[in-house]
């Protein structure tokens, strides 16, 4: 398959939020040379931050070897200069807001300014791999990476193959997820591919039927968790990946595929109020500064 003895080294994240500080974490630990880049300074220290924070955890649970972390954080770095960022990256991953316009225009931008590049990968949720391609200067070399919140701990990566994803770059990223010690799906470039579409689903219904009052927050995520044993579920789900994470995808996807999609009100509203999920401080639930789940929020 595709380019025997390449092997990707070089990474580039862009957008060091939730996603991206993660994914810059487990691709230094996998022994890449990772720039973490964001729109400022204070961002990119954030996310940095969380990353020493995570390795700091994996440390004291006795999980990581302290000289791992050292040598982890020792091959990353932070960058706000986009050319800096991308200049010597044989992978960029783009992990900035779900807005297909901005990937567009972010990711053609960074293609044209990373000449090495064998692998240019967008962590978007929903939105099309194939379009976003069409943008840069090597759709070939375009894929989806779309992992999962918390990076470090989730086990599956979807890799989208866009309609002119070329084998070689397939091939890279696959042999990629698998040094990761992740486990890869391949889906083709259908709208919310496998994951979200099958998670949105169901998320949206949690969030209608506490509309209706058929049950409260706590007891509707009880059905799956205990019911179904989903290990989480929908509502604190929505928490976790971000309110507006969700609507955003929802509102793609109603687009793309129908009635089923359209966000509830109570999304729209939550959003509006700022109540974001667990990022937030308060979603369907509240949430400690420590990022410890407390009880259901208050939502009359
Ligand atoms: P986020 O809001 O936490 O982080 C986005 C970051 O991108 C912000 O720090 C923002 O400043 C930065 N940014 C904006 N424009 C930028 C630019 N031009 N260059 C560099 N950085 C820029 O969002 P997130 O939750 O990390 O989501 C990012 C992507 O990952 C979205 O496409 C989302 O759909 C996808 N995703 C999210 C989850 C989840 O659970 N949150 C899971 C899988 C995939």
């Amino acid at each position: 398959m595709g380019e025997p003895g390449v092997e990707l080294t070089t990474a580039a994240v862009l957008g060091a939020g939730t996603m991206g500080h993660g994914i810059a974490q487990v691709l230094a630990q996998a022994g890449l040379a990772v720039v973490l880049r964001d729109v400022d300074a204070e961002r990119v220290e954030r996310g940095l931050a969380h990353v020493r924070k995570n390795l700091d955890g994996g440390v004291e649970r006795g999980k990581l070897a302290p000289s791992d972390r050292d040598a982890a954080l020792g091959r990353l770095r932070g960058e706000v200069d986009l050319a800096a960022a991308v200049g010597a990256a044989d992978l960029v991953v783009e992990a900035i807001p779900e807005d297909l316009a901005l990937k567009k225009r972010v990711l053609a931008e960074a293609s044209a300014l990373a000449g090495a590049a064998r692998v240019v990968a967008t962590n978007t949720s929903s939105l099309p791999v194939t379009e976003i391609a069409q943008a840069t200067d090597r759709p070939e070399r375009v894929l989806g990476l779309h992992f999962f919140n918390p990076v470090h701990l989730q086990k599956l990566v979807e890799v989208v193959r866009g309609e002119r994803t070329c084998e070689g770059a397939l091939a890279l990223a696959l042999a990629l997820v698998a040094r990761l010690g992740k486990t890869a799906v391949v889906v083709r470039d259908a709208p919310g591919f496998a994951s979200s579409r099958l998670g949105l689903a169901l998320g949206l219904e949690a969030m209608r039927m506490v509309e209706q009052g058929v049950a409260a927050v706590d007891a509707i995520d009880a059905a799956m968790t205990l019911g179904y044993r989903h290990p989480m579920g929908p509502l604190e789900t929505t928490d976790w990946v971000g309110l507006d994470v969700r609507l955003a995808i929802a509102e793609h996807l109603c687009q793309e595929l129908g009635e089923a999609f359209r966000p509830p009100q109570v999304l729209r509203r939550l959003v509006r109020a700022g109540k974001l999920g667990r990022k937030a401080g308060e979603g369907f639930y509240r949430w400690a500064p420590d990022g410890t789940r407390l009880g259901p929020a208050d939502l009359a």
